[in-house]
């Protein structure tokens, strides 16, 4: 239990987006485990991009360390040129996958649509999905925030039967504080997740009170002390102060003490 009074036990994910090569992931892994292997209390992930899950799955065995991916096509298989299915991710060991980040919304076309198969897909296949959620600067400006959180988590968690709720993990990522340095203030960080948690209680008290909510944007070793305490945020997706080992195990540290 931690301190923030939830059983909930905190995730803090290290996106590394298009970020390290095979041997450079081999060498972070190296460096994290000793810094992480006392941890209690927390769960840590690195999501390296696709060609590193297999190396990365095989260092940290039998650690507390769990790989994820950052992405995968909701079908088991088929004609889908470039794309990488559930089913391959679970054989190579993997335990989960972000789904919907903002950088895919944007760049890549991820539509709610999608997610609302990709979620479920990933659930049935043994994967936890991060659902990623967030408003633009614009939205939030035009105080339209909570009008977009309420049609992401509601489109794209259609899908997912009701009592499963509770296993996605769902991270609020303020799109304009992703990697601007703009980290949210700890009071409107902890609006907005209780907020999603609210969304998720619209179909399930109980659900709610497992799903894990997480805080993502400029999240690093010197900020996240105060995000990691509001009673709300159980952990943080770290894109930037993820990739330098010491700096992301002193995020995991802070988690676990929180
Ligand atoms: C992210 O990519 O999910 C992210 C939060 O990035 P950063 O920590 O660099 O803002």
């Amino acid at each position: 239990m931690s301190a923030t009074g939830n059983r909930r036990t905190p995730l803090i994910a290290g996106n590394w987006k298009m970020y390290k090569t095979v041997s450079q992931a081999e060498a972070f892994i190296a460096a994290l485990l000793p810094r992480v292997s006392s941890l209690q209390g927390v769960d840590v992930a690195v999501c390296p991009p696709y060609l590193a899950l297999q190396a990365l799955v095989d260092s940290a065995r039998g650690s507390p360390v769990q790989v994820y991916a950052q992405n995968m096509h909701h079908a088991p298989e088929g004609a889908f040129t470039g794309e990488v299915s559930a089913p391959m991710l679970v054989e190579v060991g993997v335990h989960g996958v972000i789904l919907g980040h903002s950088e895919r919304r944007q760049m890549f076309g991820e539509t709610d649509r999608a997610l609302q198969l990709k979620v479920p897909a990933a659930l049935e296949a043994g994967l936890v999905p991060i659902l990623c959620v967030g408003e633009t600067e614009e939205e939030r400006e035009a105080g339209d925030t909570e009008r977009k959180l309420r049609h992401q988590v509601q489109e794209d968690l259609a899908r997912v039967e009701t009592g499963r709720l509770g296993e996605v993990v769902i991270a609020y990522e303020p799109i304009w504080a992703i990697g601007s340095g703009r980290v949210a203030t700890p009071e409107r960080a902890q609006e907005a997740i209780a907020f999603v948690r609210a969304l998720v209680a619209d179909r399930s008290r109980e659900q709610a009170e497992r799903t894990r909510v997480l805080y993502g944007g400029s999240v690093k070793s010197e900020n996240c002390g105060e995000l990691l305490c509001l009673p709300d945020i159980d952990g943080a997706l770290v894109g930037g102060g993820s990739l330098d080992p010491e700096s992301f195990a002193a995020i995991a540290d802070a988690a676990a003490s929180s």
